[in-house]
C-alpha cells in the first residue's frame, strides 16, 4: 500500500551503454532509469508526483527546503542582468535572497512593490523583467495576491521570446488555494510547514510544467542538480504518508483560526485574518479559494509594541499553556512570534513599515490540539491580562522610540532575556506587567 523507500544514492544499469544515454538525456526516470541521488530518486519523485497532482501542475520536484525551491526556481528563470518584480511583503529569508544575495552574487535585481497595487506592479516591469514573485498569502501580513490579475499583467508585458513568469509561494495556503489553476506558471512551497505538520522535517517543492522541472534537474545546467539541495528519500517517504490528511488538517487549522479571529475581534483586538468578512481583501480571497478548506491557519494581532507582544506571548505560553513562542508554522500546536523581531528581521525599519509589519505584530499559526473552547478561553484570559481594557492602539504610545532596527532589536531581546533569567517566576510576571503598564 505504501510505496517502499528507495534509499540508494546510486543506481546500476543492465547494459554499459545505458549510462551515456542517461547523461545524454535520452533516458530518464520516466523510462525507469535512475542515476544518482542528487538527480532523480524514485521516492522523492513519488512525493513530487503527489504534490504536482495536489497543485494541478504537470510536474514537480522536491528539494531540501523551501529556500532551496525558491532559489532554484528563480535561477532557472533568470540570468545575470535580469530583473524580478516582487511583493514587498514576503518571508524575510526570501526578501534577503532577492534584495542582497541574487543581486550581489548573480546580478539579478529586484524591485519590491505593493503586490495588491496593479499599477505599481505594471510600473515596475522593465524589458529585463523575467519574474513576478509573490506569496499567495503573505508572511506575515496575509496580503492576498490577486493571482489571476498578476497572470494577466505578466502576459500583457511578455514579449515574443521574453516571457514574464508568475512565481507563487503557496506555503501559507496549501489546499486553500491552487495558484496554477489561477494562472501561476511556477508554484513553490516550504514543505517544512503545513505539509509536514509536525515541525520535524525540512523540505521544499517546485511545481510547474514538465519542461520547467526537466530544466531544474538537467544534469549539466539544472540549478537543483548543480547546487545540490537534494531531499533525503526517507524524508520524502515521511511526507508522502502525511499528504492524505493534509486537507483535513488545513480545514481544521482554518476553522480554528476563524474562531480565534472572531473572538479577538470581539475583544477589540487589531486582528487581521482574511477570512473575516470585514477584511478588505475578504471578497477577493473568497473568489480564489477552493471550497471546503477555509481561509488558512494564520492570523496576526497588532498589540502596539514589542513589549506588549512579548508579554502576551509569554503569558499564552508559560501561564495558559496555549501554544509556543517559536518561528515556523503549520505545526499541530499554535506557534507565535513577533515577526519584526524574528522572521522578518532581515528587513530595515523602512522596509518593515512599507510591508506593514509593526513592532507589536504577533503572527499566530493556529494549531489543532486541545478543545477549541478551551483554547478560546486561554486566548481571552491572556489577552485580558496583557491588554486589559486598553485597546491595542492605546498601547501604541509605549512603543514610542522603540524602533525595531536591527541593533535595537538585538539589544531588546538580549536585555529582556537576561532580565527574565534573573527574576523569579513571580518577579517575571511583575516585570512583564510593569512593561505593559498594569502595575
Ligand atoms: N516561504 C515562506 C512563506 C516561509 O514562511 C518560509 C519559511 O518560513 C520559507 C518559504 C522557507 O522555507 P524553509 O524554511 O523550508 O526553507
Amino acid at each position: 500500500m505504501n510505496a517502499s523507500v528507495e534509499n540508494s544514492v546510486t543506481y546500476t544499469v543492465l547494459a554499459a551503454d545505458t549510462l551515456p544515454q542517461i547523461f545524454g538525456g535520452e533516458l530518464g526516470p520516466d523510462k525507469g532509469c535512475f542515476l544518482y541521488g542528487r538527480s532523480f530518486s524514485p521516492t522523492v519523485r513519488n512525493l513530487a508526483r503527489q504534490v504536482a497532482a495536489l497543485e494541478a501542475t504537470e510536474a514537480a520536484y522536491c528539494c531540501a527546503s523551501g529556500m532551496a525551491a525558491i532559489s532554484a526556481a528563480l535561477l532557472n528563470l533568470c540570468n545575470t542582468g535580469d530583473h524580478i518584480v516582487a511583493s514587498q511583503a514576503v518571508y524575510g529569508g526570501t526578501h534577503a535572497l532577492l534584495k542582497q544575495f541574487l543581486s550581489q552574487k548573480c546580478g539579478i535585481h529586484t524591485t519590491f512593490v505593493d503586490i495588491a497595487d496593479a499599477d505599481a506592479v505594471a510600473a515596475a516591469i522593465t524589458p529585463r523583467t523575467r519574474v513576478i514573485y509573490t506569496e499567495s498569502l503573505s508572511n506575515p501580513t496575509l496580503v492576498v495576491a490577486d493571482i489571476p490579475a498578476l497572470t494577466r499583467s505578466a502576459a500583457a508585458h511578455s514579449v515574443l521570446g521574453q516571457k514574464i513568469s508568475l512565481v507563487v509561494d503557496n506555503t501559507f495556503s496549501p489546499m486553500v488555494m491552487t495558484p496554477a489553476l489561477l494562472g501561476a506558471d511556477v508554484v513553490v512551497h516550504s514543505l517544512t510547514k503545513f505539509f509536514s505538520g509536525a515541525s520535524d522535517v525540512m523540505g521544499g517543492v517546485v511545481c510547474s510544467s514538465a519542461a520547467f522541472v526537466a530544466g531544474l534537474m538537467d544534469l549539466h545546467t539544472g540549478p537543483l542538480m548543480l547546487l545540490g539541495p537534494a531531499m533525503d528519500p526517507r524524508v520524502a517517504s515521511d511526507l508522502s504518508l502525511r499528504l492524505p490528511h493534509l486537507g483535513l488538517r488545513i480545514a481544521e487549522h482554518s476553522r480554528r483560526a476563524l474562531a480565534f479571529a472572531h473572538r479577538l475581534q470581539a475583544l477589540g483586538a487589531q486582528v487581521s485574518y482574511p477570512g473575516l468578512p470585514g477584511h478588505p481583501q475578504h471578497e477577493l480571497l473568497k473568489r480564489l479559494v477552493n471550497p471546503g478548506y477555509g481561509f488558512g491557519g494564520l492570523l496576526t494581532i497588532n498589540v502596539g509594541s514589542l513589549a506588549v507582544a512579548n508579554a502576551l506571548m509569554e503569558r499564552l505560553q508559560n501561564h495558559e499553556k496555549f501554544g509556543f513562542m517559536a518561528v515556523s508554522l503549520g505545526y499541530h500546536d499554535t506557534l507565535m512570534s513577533a515577526s519584526a523581531a524574528s522572521t522578518s528581521s532581515e528587513l530595515s525599519d523602512t522596509e518593515l513599515a512599507g510591508a506593514g509589519i509593526q513592532a507589536g505584530l504577533v503572527r499566530m499559526s493556529v494549531g489543532l490540539t486541545g478543545a477549541l473552547e478551551q483554547r478560546l478561553a486561554q486566548l481571552e484570559a491572556a489577552w485580558r491580562w496583557a491588554i486589559g481594557g486598553r485597546s491595542a492602539a492605546a498601547a501604541e504610545p509605549m512603543a514610542r522610540g522603540e524602533g525595531v532596527g536591527k541593533a535595537k532589536r538585538a539589544r531588546s531581546w538580549q536585555s529582556m532575556a537576561s532580565e527574565m533569567s534573573e527574576e523569579t517566576e513571580g518577579g517575571q510576571e511583575a516585570g512583564v506587567r510593569q512593561q505593559v503598564g498594569e502595575v
